[in-house]
């Protein structure tokens, strides 16, 4: 079926606005970073797809800090105070504050590589179809 043929950037936006990477309907967190267990609409297991998102969020968090740390180097405060209270609100806003986010993102990722290469419990195998989840027709 074309219409469930998952694309790309459908399923990217799907994880950055924290919706199901399957149906895009579904919420994937119950609060705001807890992800559910399954997709209310669809039932995906969502709680599957957490465990091989580690990497991109280590390397996520690592693009944020080194961006904050070469700001740091080129932008000179004229108040050290202010600048120190600066650095640390962008830290936080922006590590701590687009963690869910880049966790939905995680997630999508992850179920595109599930779907394309896994064959595992939620992936579809050789296939872009996915065929363990969501209404059968
Ligand atoms: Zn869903």
């Amino acid at each position: 079926m074309a219409s469930r043929v998952p694309r790309i950037l459908r399923t990217l936006r799907n994880g950055f606005c924290g919706r199901c990477p399957a149906c895009g309907r579904g919420k994937l967190f119950e609060s705001w970073n807890q992800l559910r267990d399954e997709c209310v609409i669809c039932k995906f297991p969502l709680v599957n797809l957490q465990e091989n998102t580690w990497a991109f969020m280590y390397l996520s968090t690592a693009g944020l800090t080194g961006s904050l740390v070469v700001a740091m180097f080129l932008l000179t405060p004229s108040d050290v105070k202010v600048g120190r209270f600066v650095v640390f609100l962008v830290a936080i806003l922006g590590i701590a504050g687009t963690l869910p986010y880049r966790k939905g993102i995680a997630i999508a990722i992850e179920y595109l590589v599930e779907l394309r290469w896994g064959g595992g419990e939620h992936g579809g195998g050789e296939g872009d179809e996915p065929e363990s989840h969501g209404p059968r027709d």
